[in-house]
């Protein structure tokens, strides 16, 4: 384990090369990270719980058509995926105002958006991820346009079949962020999917079940993203 060749360490996950050149090993970290950052904490058991829920929703996805990198989980923190060529821009979806929206538009937070607003942000935290459009995308070649077709149509059906998912388990889901990349030139489903990544509201308290809880020191983080994971059926030891 020790000798395999560490080829990033981002906020949340380290990357290492796979056993085959086509494939990398996600480790997902304790580490916590707010604000492009600048907040910064370790949460243990956050790693685990992680990728058990990247693995089950990924296989999820991945059953119902979504093309995604993931291939399996090779230890309590780490999985084995697919080595994509990045697409460096973030998808996210909103179903309910949230966060850097309200912040933006003035817009109170819980309006419901009907149809769901989608937006793209460039990955850079040194530019603190700004706001881009499919103009941006495609002049600046981060992109094709038939990628980026690819992605909004992935993303909304992604949104879809999660909001069902979690509706299901008694939580709205309010909004999340999908990145994508290219692998042998076909579109692939990157990263992860957990509640580092999406808001999810408890459907009755409207109690917040996701980063937000560490971004405003609400306490009971990890706890939280537990009881998710197991309204949704992730195996995980409580
Ligand atoms: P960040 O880079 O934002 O700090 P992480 O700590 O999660 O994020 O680091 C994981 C990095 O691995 C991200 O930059 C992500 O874009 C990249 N990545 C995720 N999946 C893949 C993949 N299948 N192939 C190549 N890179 C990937
Ligand atoms: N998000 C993310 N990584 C980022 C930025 C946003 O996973 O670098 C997620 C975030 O957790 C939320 C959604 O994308 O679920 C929308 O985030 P927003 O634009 O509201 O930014 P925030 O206020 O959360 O920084």
């Amino acid at each position: 384990m020790s000798t395999r060749e560490k080829l990033y360490e981002g906020k949340a996950k380290v990357v290492y090369a796979g056993d085959h050149a086509d494939e990398l090993i996600l480790h997902f970290k304790d580490d916590t990270s707010a604000f492009d950052g600048e907040k910064l904490a370790q949460l243990a058991r956050k790693g685990e719980v992680n990728n058990a829920f990247n693995a089950f929703i990924m296989e999820y996805l991945q059953e119902a058509g979504v093309p995604t990198h993931f291939l399996r989980r090779s230890g309590a923190q780490e999985s084995v995926v697919q080595r994509l060529e990045m697409i460096p821009v973030e998808c996210v979806i909103r179903n309910r105002a949230a966060g850097s929206l309200c912040r933006r538009l003035g817009i109170e937070e819980g309006r419901v958006l009907e149809p769901p607003v989608l937006e793209f942000f460039l990955k850079n935290d040194a530019l603190h991820d700004p706001l881009i459009n499919r103009s941006h995308i495609r002049s600046f070649a981060w992109a094709t346009a038939e990628e980026v077709e690819a992605m909004t149509r992935w993303t909304e059906r992604v949104n879809v079949l999660l909001v069902d998912l979690f509706a299901r388990a008694g939580l709205i889901l309010v909004d999340f962020k999908l990145e994508f990349g290219r692998f042998q030139g076909d579109l692939r489903l990157g990263d992860e999917f957990s509640p580092d990544g999406c808001r999810l509201w408890d459907a009755q308290s409207l109690e917040k079940m996701d980063k937000d809880r560490f971004r405003r020191d609400l306490g009971g983080v990890v706890e939280a993203y537990l009881e998710v994971a197991r309204r949704i059926g992730v195996p995980l030891a409580s």
